[in-house]
């Protein structure tokens, strides 16, 4: 991680390596936060947060489900982040912005609930590789379930949750992998430890409905969006495992992983093995729409520039 000079902390921008916290902080044993993953990018005209209203409201939704308050509105949190992207001076960078239960009681439910807020930025490239953005990343479908929505809210960006993710992730890493992906208590397809899949047959877009235990990412609504402007057929439909393996075209979505292509399965190739064509189109749109080059999606990025 490439730390930047300021992270803004409960009202203050303090010193990176001040924002510290105790080792008894609720949150760090029992995975009481929420928290999001934006990014900034960098445009003609300065840094652009990409749908920061949509990830902002689904942070306060995530707090909502977990019953954490955050004393800070949207529109704050927008404006905050913009001045933390100013006085950091990052042309583009990954925000993450993180509410969580404080050091105070040490029961599950701590008696004295108080809460911090953090936005954490720095630079950051492609999560899962520049090769893997271009040529595509190889997966292995996961023996570790994906944590039934019934247990853990999956529409809730929780810390906690990310504890499924770690272990499928690691399993897959282990195995050689670059990434895993997640069935669910049905065995049905339901996403990656930190991005939606789509999968792509006869020209047909295709990703997992939100109940099959899915976050409802902010790219692949983006995704959605894009693709049917682009003339395609989108829907939301269960997707088996061998629907998965047989697809012409396969990616991933998230705000880390952009438009990742997946090109091998289980040690089988996606496909012809490569980057697929929609795929290219449709990452090579997304790509022009982040970084305000297509003037039609402008109204999704909010502009940091100091004045
Ligand atoms: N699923 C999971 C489990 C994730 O962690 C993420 C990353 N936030 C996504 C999907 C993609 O969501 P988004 O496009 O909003 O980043």
């Amino acid at each position: 991680m490439n730390p930047s000079e300021y992270i803004w902390y409960n009202g203050s921008f303090i010193n990176w390596n001040q924002a510290n916290t105790h080792v008894l902080t609720h949150a760090l044993h029992y995975g009481s936060g929420v928290f999001e993953g934006i990014r900034a990018y960098q445009t003609s005209d300065g840094a652009a947060i990409f749908k920061a209203k949509e990830h902002y409201d689904r942070l306060l939704d995530s707090c909502s489900l977990y019953d954490i308050e955050c004393k800070y509105s949207v529109d704050e949190l927008i404006s905050i982040t913009q001045d933390l992207i100013v006085k950091n001076q990052l042309p583009s960078c990954y925000i993450r912005p993180i509410v969580y239960t404080d050091y105070g009681s040490i029961g599950i439910i701590p008696k004295d609930g108080s809460y911090s807020v953090a936005i954490a930025i720095w630079e950051w490239g492609s999560y899962l590789g520049d090769e893997g953005l271009q040529y595509g990343i190889r997966c292995l479908i996961s023996d570790i379930m994906k944590t039934p929505t019934q247990s853990m809210p999956s529409t809730a960006k929780s810390c906690a949750n990310y504890a499924n993710s770690f272990l499928a992730k690691k399993k897959a890493i282990n195995q050689g992998f670059d990434e895993a992906i997640l069935l669910n208590q049905h065995g049905n397809v339901s996403e990656g430890p930190g991005e939606n899949i789509f999968i792509i047959k006869n020209n047909k877009i295709v990703t997992p409905p939100i109940s099959e235990d899915v976050l409802k990412g902010i790219t692949r609504d983006t995704i959605i969006e894009l693709a049917l402007d682009l003339g395609y057929s989108v829907s939301e439909e269960t997707i088996s495992p061998s629907d998965l393996l047989d697809s012409d075209e396969c990616f991933f979505t998230g705000t880390a992983a952009e438009v990742t292509p997946i090109r091998e399965i289980n040690n089988q190739s996606i496909g012809d093995g490569r980057k697929g064509a929609i795929t290219s189109e449709i990452q090579s749109l997304y790509f022009d729409v982040v970084k305000g080059q297509n003037q039609d999606y402008n109204h999704w990025l909010t502009y940091c520039k100091e004045n």
